[in-house]
């Protein structure tokens, strides 16, 4: 048992001040009023964000792809190019190892939880590994090592586009045809149950370029957890999706499945009013990535419209070029006041941007992953991140002023102090506990992949 003393904290009630939360087994167990000498001692707590987007493996990328390649018109090559080289050098222990730092620096960061959408599967070449799902259990040790929350989303990638096009090079590493990814979807939820009760398993259907309709059709009955799917992120898979499915991405599913809250749909930074209404009327969560969608040059998401018509969103750091929690969320509304010349996008008479953003992702994360959080109430994990506000950057403020503070300052990374994944305190003064051996173990995982790749 522990308890936990806030001088303020973001229930499910809103704004409450000298708050006690008492948290027994991973969980919630009552949210009082009052001041208890043996408390953990915050100045504010907040629930904890699931991420529900990442590839971990790309951390290792992070700053390397930075350079435009010989056509100028090829603004994806030099990331696409340094990603298929750097894939053949991946071995299981390289991942364990840099899935280990991603998973602390999000926990660093406010994520109490992570959807890794892992799709890395086999061995240079496409060649299988003893065990399907040898690189699921690196993910999963990974997980266990931090202490983070998991759901697990093994990923279904058939081939190289809609055009059925085998899969070359790097990518053969990811590929499996409906039964190989049937049995590696049973090994890996194997390997899930040895980790604490909150690990979870879902299916990713990666893409309709690299999933076809009938295999899109069987994967989704495969598991009655979450299901996630690249949809409508760049226009030249908009342009592809049209010509051989008939419609454009968005259209084309919400009109040959029956979308619903088990649903997270990332990025659809390309979709039409229309598709953004509809897609908001089905309970579906969109994964949102604005630090990655502004890396790789995705789009602007149509959020105003989206979050008006009821639409549910959550944040997830996808390549994990920059993982920050705060900032994506500035960075999603900052890219809606660019496009409408406006200020305070997201924010609604009764709540500022940031408060509507903050919950919004918290909420629509713990949705998407599956995973009963995102809320400061009873009965729920104890995901929480306790924040100091004694300092230059938040001043003491309180309430909405306080988390404006912390989303749109640009230092919000540097006041959180603590945070707990299901109960499990893991970030303490800033610092994940086992921030030296996991950094170190990354550091030589780079220096043997090398510079040059
Ligand atoms: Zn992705």
């Amino acid at each position: 048992m522990e308890l936990i003393h806030a001088k303020q904290a973001l229930t499910e009630n809103g704004w409450e001040n000298n708050v006690v939360v008492e948290t027994s087994d991973g969980r919630i167990i009552s949210v009082i009023s009052g001041v208890s000498p043996k408390c953990t001692q915050v100045d504010l707590l907040l629930p904890a964000s699931a991420n529900l987007h990442s590839h971990a493996f790309q951390r290792a990328m992070a700053g390397l792809t930075e350079t435009r390649g010989p056509n100028p018109r090829d603004t994806f090559w030099s990331w696409r190019h340094l990603m298929y080289r750097f894939l053949d050098r991946l071995t299981p222990d390289h991942v364990e190892a840099i899935a280990a730092l991603v998973f602390m620096e999000m926990l660093e960061a406010g994520h109490a939880a992570v959807a890794e959408f892992h799709y890395l599967h086999h061995a240079v070449g496409g060649a299988a590994y003893a065990d399907p799902a040898e690189m699921a259990t690196r993910i999963v040790s990974a997980a266990q090592a931090t202490g983070i929350g998991l759901t697990l989303l093994p990923v279904l990638y058939m081939h190289g586009g809609c055009d059925g096009r085998v899969l070359q090079g790097g990518q053969q590493r990811f590929g499996c045809g409906i039964d190989r990814f049937n049995a590696l979807h049973e090994a890996s939820s194997k390997h899930l149950k040895r980790g604490p009760s909150d690990f979870k398993i879902g299916v990713a259907p990666h893409s309709l370029r690299a999933v076809d309709p009938n295999s899109l059709g069987s994967v989704i009955s495969l598991s009655d957890g979450p299901i996630h799917m690249h949809l409508a992120e760049q226009e030249a898979e908009v342009t592809e999706v049209e010509t051989h499915l008939g419609a454009r991405p968005t259209e084309w599913l919400l009109d040959a499945h029956d979308v619903d809250p088990s649903w997270c749909l990332i990025h659809c930074t390309q979709m039409t009013s229309a598709e953004t209404e509809a897609l908001a009327r089905t309970g579906a969560v969109v994964g949102l990535s604005p630090i990655t969608e502004s890396n790789l040059g995705d789009g602007i998401f149509n959020g105003t419209q989206f979050f008006s018509a009821g639409g549910r969103f959550g944040i997830g750091s996808d390549s994990n070029v920059h993982i920050a929690l705060f900032e994506e969320l500035c960075t999603l509304d900052y890219s809606q006041r660019l496009r409408d010349r406006s200020r305070a996008a997201m924010a609604v008479p009764s709540r500022s941007a940031g408060r509507v953003l903050f919950e919004s992702a918290t909420r629509g994360g713990a949705q998407a992953l599956a995973r009963d959080s995102g809320r400061i109430a009873p009965g729920a994990l104890a995901d929480l991140i306790g924040v100091e506000t004694g300092n230059e950057w938040i001043c003491d403020r309180r309430g909405d002023t306080a988390l404006d503070s912390l989303i749109f300052g640009g230092r919000g990374r540097d006041c959180i102090r603590d945070v707990w994944s299901a109960g499990r305190h893991v970030v303490k003064e800033g610092r994940h506990q086992a921030r030296e051996s996991i950094t170190l173990q990354f550091r030589n995982v780079l220096a043997e992949l090398g510079q040059d790749i």
